[in-house]
């Protein structure tokens, strides 16, 4: 199923217009400063189509975890300097709706405003229709770009969509789609699907949704230490989801040929004593040691399947690749997915610590999703509200 894209809108459409755009400007804050600008910078393609066009740009965002009320340390008033430096034009900043709706009226053609943090209004995560309503009063038209939001029905990602049409996805979003749409829906194969992190149990739903098909599930992270368990292998130490060691059991008697295990793990008393590191088949895991991270061997063979592959969708690092030399297993897998895209293959990274995981390699590879827990819930096959609510092709 197609959305209907920015671009599909005629020039009459947006030229004086007020669009409505639901961003996803949630970015890192420290003392106030932003740390990371990646969010905002994700948007511009779509501010700058609008404004090119004589649209006025309304932008609506959440930030954090605010409790349902104004609380200064998540202000998006704190982002309006940013977004105006990357934007190159003034922002208007709205800070309460009502008022708000006669300045998205001032705005000159190209003109650019900045609602407030959505979540200050308690009605946004209960999908309210009123709140929704005050929200469709901003514009005259609705685009959605937040694909890392599009998993949640709230009241600006999805209510709105029904209120304000034509509503639309816009260039951060029809991309999200696209990429990760064709690697599910119309694979080229062979199709190989690369999995880690540390629970079993978030992943469980995107194990079942891609073995039908894919060619070849991959497993590292802490998860294969429960697929491990389920074998009745040692793991020492190591993460494991007790209470998941029948469904891995189950998952491999129903996933036959296509799971793929570590043939061997690195392992360590703690993270801390990395320098007693040493690397182990999977049936050697030592009882006072734990698996921090796929071993060569693995990696070595991790990388011979995906080089084989015309499809690579990777969700979840393959050790504690924050805390090296535990990256190292995450790295040879990142670096394979670099090869296969130079060699005519599509790879595709969703997840937030995955994405982290492949900072400064995005223009190597294929895509790398900006929606964390939405890319995992659309890897899941899971519709997102956001998505649903906005106009077919
Ligand atoms: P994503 O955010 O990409 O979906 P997850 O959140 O599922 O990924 O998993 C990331 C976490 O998994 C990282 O914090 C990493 O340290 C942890 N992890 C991976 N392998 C192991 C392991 N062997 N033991 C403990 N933690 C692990
Ligand atoms: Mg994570």
């Amino acid at each position: 199923m197609t959305k209907r894209s920015l671009e599909s809108l005629p020039g009459s459409a947006l030229e004086g217009k007020r669009a409505l755009v639901r961003v996803d400007f949630n970015v890192p804050l420290k003392n106030g400063v932003v740390t990371d600008d990646t969010r905002i910078r994700a948007a511009l393609p779509t501010i700058a189509y609008l404004r090119e066009r004589g649209a006025r740009v309304v932008l609506l965002s959440h930030l954090g975890r605010p409790k349902g009320g104004p609380e200064p340390k998540y202000s998006l008033r704190q982002i309006v300097r940013d977004v105006e430096k990357l934007i190159g034009a003034p922002v208007e900043f709205i800070e309460a709706l009502e008022p708000g709706v006669a300045v998205t009226r001032r705005l000159p053609r190209g003109g650019v405003a900045l609602v407030e943090n959505t979540r200050f209004w308690p009605g946004e995560e209960q999908n309210d229709q009123a709140l929704a309503q005050q929200f469709a009063a901003l514009g005259d038209f609705y685009v959605n770009d937040a694909f890392g939001s599009a998993h949640r029905a709230h009241a600006s990602t999805e209510a709105v969509a029904h209120l304000l049409k034509p509503a639309v996805a816009g260039y951060l979003m029809e991309r999200e789609l696209q990429y990760l749409g064709a690697a599910l829906d119309n694979p080229r194969r062979p199709f190989v699907a690369v999995l880690g992190g540390a629970k079993i149990s978030g992943k469980i739903d995107v194990i079942q949704s891609l073995l039908p098909k894919c060619d070849a599930i991959l497993i590292g992270g802490a998860m294969a230490c429960t697929f491990f368990a389920s074998m009745g292998l040692e793991i020492g130490g190591s993460l494991v989801e007790r209470d998941r060691i029948d469904l891995a059991g189950a998952l491999l008697k129903g996933g036959g040929q296509k799971i793929v295990l570590p043939r061997g793990a690195t392992v360590a008393p703690t993270l801390e004593r990395a320098a007693e590191r040493k690397q182990v088949p999977s049936d050697k895991i030592p009882a006072d040691m734990s698996v921090f991270d796929i071993d060569q061997a693995t990696a070595d063979d991790f990388r011979a399947r995906i080089l084989g592959a015309k499809t690579v969708v990777w969700n979840g690092p393959m050790g504690v690749f924050e805390t090296p030399p535990f990256d190292a297993g995450t790295r040879a897998v990142a670096n394979a997915l670099v090869e296969a895209t130079a060699k005519g293959a599509t790879t595709v990274v969703g997840g937030g610590d995955s994405a982290a995981a492949v900072a400064g390699l995005e223009d190597k590879l294929t895509h790398v999703s900006t929606g964390g827990g939405a890319s995992l819930e659309f890897l899941e096959g899971k519709p997102l509200p956001g998505v649903m609510a906005l106009d077919e092709a």
